[in-house]
């Protein structure tokens, strides 16, 4: 073999091989991660996939989705050309048409119905995909729909409200420089992957960390401390530590004298969770909830790390996640070094140490010139804390039409098995006049409820800008064209905002200039990005100190700390609201309803996140789905036992609303009496199994990871008929 075929065997770059690398980001899970990438190019084709060194955030590392990058940009689903129903919604017929048909008829709808029922009758939604989204903001508002929704509806925002209510402003968990980490319902390992080796490091420096999981995770196997309590009980957990650490006096006594509100009567509601009962309630042996306790309490500082989205899975969830962020200020390691730090986010989610106008970009118009977002008359609290509409009520409030009807939505990205009970938000969509839809694949949503469905490109085929916590931006240029006819979404979304004639300065300039007047405050410009294919570090980043609120008081309406919400009181007679974080079981629970646990007797968690999949989105690459390649339940071998499951047999998991069947997979990561079913699964629904409204009362959110099920062996039944 001469050394030329070697190279090419080899995937060398060079002149000689044809192979060029260009630098890029994967979004695949978004907007955590956005792993720097290195992407070996030849004739206008990736052939090869790494990680990139340079990016401070991965360091040359991928995940099992990142390294599948290739099938999913090439993969045969890809939506090709614009296309246009043709047979009746939900036949699936459709055929193609050029662009220039395509946002024609999405422009003479969505005017229709603007001027038949009014702007806010749209709604612009936004799936999992993040980068595009000020820019759809600005149009949603310019457009005149107060609208914009998005996944944050069902993500992580009840999480930040729950640290709002409680502290003002949100603070992240400084891994480096804490002595003890409580991770609180999340595994890094399988999406946060940077995050996780900063955990990794900081544990071989004599990081001590405490999980709380109701799983066996990589990371609870990380702990020093696994605090496995059942699904849904965190609040009473976070309760039963605070009742250690004050009543053996481990509280810091300056901060809870001079910077909180409430502390008396949380104090005295603490107490009715003992350590004992706390076990009762969670399933954690007593002696484990005082060891977590106080290893958190003396370990100064310390941080309490959360997940996006598994403790507000619950109709209790906001309150349940306010007891665990009571803790972060009972033991004063608020605004912190090594503490949860608050630093301001720079752009989408993330901090990145410079201040920018996303906001005030995003904000063409005030929200008080259109009217009310959906869902500001059942979750007022959302619209109060946040500048969208509520992804939940949505379906409700088209079946309601009060108090104004939604015809059209223009989505970019959207899985209608998102919603719970995903049938009534099927119907729901049946009833709209138009629904056009921007998505990568030809999705199941495409297929069923789409007039239009519109080509997207990922990630690799265009420019898009990012920050990281590591004081690093990156913007990226195009690694290969956009295949077929695809376009980025920002393209989109420009080129509807001039037919529909919204007559903006900013957008009409296109995506680098709307880039510009957004970082303008920054001192970063797109021309200086460009000359940094791989990223570069944020010039001059602002160093923000520690306990802000010396200065400026907490941004709460008591200016402190508070274990009772004032916010929350406002809403108490009308909506029932605790002020203090109260504990409630779940809605369906042995504890809420025990002749329902009778019949449906195990605890049933429908958001379980399998290091492949993220929701459904890689589920159809080749190497992802081979690792799990049929749905699956993951039960514990104890109960299978009891049941006469084996692995791999077809089982039914039930709950009062319906029935999936699934193949059994036997773990010990799942303790007894708890199910788990990934939604990652396009075959089988597995959220049909939960009612609409099954949700948090405050947040909205739904109780995906705590509802009571069964679960039957189906083979018997089959046996039987044979
Ligand atoms: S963690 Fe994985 S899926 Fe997420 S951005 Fe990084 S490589 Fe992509």
């Amino acid at each position: 073999m001469n050394d030329h075929t070697e190279r090419m065997r080899g995937k060398i770059p060079g002149p000689d091989t044809g192979i060029a690398i260009r630098k890029s980001i994967c979004t695949i899970c978004d907007p955590d991660s956005q792993c720097g990438l290195d992407l070996y190019v030849k004739n206008g084709k990736i052939i090869k996939v790494e990680g990139s060194k340079e990016n401070p955030h991965n360091e040359g590392t991928l995940c099992s989705k990142g390294a599948a990058l290739r099938q999913y940009v090439y993969h045969q689903d890809r939506i090709r050309t614009p296309l246009q129903r043709v047979g009746p919604r939900g036949s699936g017929k459709f055929k193609p048409v050029s662009w220039e048909e395509a946002l024609g008829t999405i422009t003479n709808n969505l005017n229709q119905v603007k001027t038949g029922s009014g702007p806010e009758s749209v709604v612009f939604f936004s799936g999992y995909s993040f980068w595009y989204r000020p820019v759809l903001h600005r149009m949603a508002y310019l457009f005149g729909s107060p609208n914009i929704i998005t996944n944050a509806s069902v993500c992580h925002l009840s999480m930040i409200f729950s640290q709002i209510l409680t502290l003002g402003l949100p603070g992240g968990p400084d891994i480096r420089n804490a002595k003890c980490l409580l991770v609180w319902g999340t595994n890094p390992f399988h999406t946060r992957t940077g995050i996780a080796r900063h955990i990794l490091d900081a544990k071989e420096r004599g990081l001590k960390i405490i999980a709380v999981d109701p799983r066996c995770s990589p990371m609870a196997a990380q702990a020093d401390i696994h605090l496995q309590l059942r699904p849904g009980t965190d609040g009473a957990l976070a309760l039963a530590m605070a009742n250690i650490i004050i009543n053996e006096g481990l509280f810091d006594h300056d901060f809870i004298q001079n910077y909180t509100h409430g502390f008396d009567e949380y104090r005295e509601y603490v107490q009715e969770f003992t350590p004992e009962r706390g076990e009762a309630l969670t399933g954690v042996p007593a002696e484990k909830i005082r060891m977590a306790a106080r290893l958190f309490a003396d370990a100064k500082p310390a941080a309490l790390m959360p997940g996006s989205s598994p403790v507000v899975h619950n109709t209790n969830g906001l309150q349940n996640h306010r007891a665990a962020f009571a803790l972060v200020g009972l033991t004063g390691n608020y605004d912190v070094a090594g503490g949860n730090f608050v630093e301001p986010l720079s752009y989408i989610f993330e901090p990145g140490g410079f201040i920018t106008r996303e906001t005030e970009f995003k904000h063409a118009k005030k929200r008080n010139e259109m009217p009310p977002p959906i869902g500001d008359d059942r979750f007022p609290l959302w619209s109060l804390l946040y500048d969208e509409g509520h992804a939940v009520h949505l379906p409700f409030q088209i079946q309601s039409g009060t108090p104004y009807p939604i015809k059209a939505i223009l989505a970019f990205g959207i899985n209608y098995r998102m919603w719970p009970d995903p049938d009534f938000m099927a119907e729901s969509l049946e009833k709209l006049d138009f629904i056009a839809i921007s998505d990568l694949f030809m999705t199941e949503s495409c297929r069923r409820f789409a007039d239009i469905v519109l080509p997207a490109c990922t990630s690799v085929e265009r420019s898009e800008f990012r920050c990281y916590p590591e004081r690093y931006v990156i913007y990226t240029q195009p690694a290969i064209k956009p295949l077929y006819e695809s376009r980025p979404d920002v393209e989109i979304i420009f080129e509807l905002a001039k037919r529909l004639a919204l007559d903006d300065s900013l957008l009409s300039q296109g995506f680098e200039a709307c880039l510009d007047w957004i970082l303008e405050p920054s001192g970063i410009t797109i021309n200086e990005l460009k000359k940094h294919p791989a990223g570069m570090p944020v010039p001059n980043p602002i160093t923000f100190p520690e306990k802000k609120y010396l200065q400026q008081g907490f941004v709460t309406p008591s200016g402190k700390m508070e274990f009772k919400s004032m916010l929350l009181e406002k809403y108490s007679k009308s909506f029932g609201y605790d002020a203090l974080p109260v504990y409630r079981p779940p809605k369906y629970s042995r504890e809420t309803t025990p002749e329902l646990a009778k019949d449906y007797p195990f605890i049933l968690n429908t958001g379980t996140r399998l290091p492949m999949f993220i929701g459904s989105q890689t589920y159809r690459l080749p190497w992802m789905r081979n690792l799990r390649p049929e749905p699956f339940v993951d039960l514990n071998p104890d109960d299978c036992r009891r049941l006469g499951i084996k692995q791999g047999d077809d089982v039914a998991v039930s709950t009062a609303k319906g029935s999936i069947t699934v193949k059994a997979n036997l773990t010990n990561q799942v303790q007894p009496g708890v199910v788990h079913v990934s939604p990652a699964y396009i075959d089988v629904k597995v959220n049909a199994l939960i009612e609409a409204d099954y949700l948090d009362p405050i947040s909205g959110f739904p109780g995906y990871k705590a509802l009571l099920c069964k679960v039957e062996k189906t083979n018997d039944k089959n046996d039987k008929k044979k």
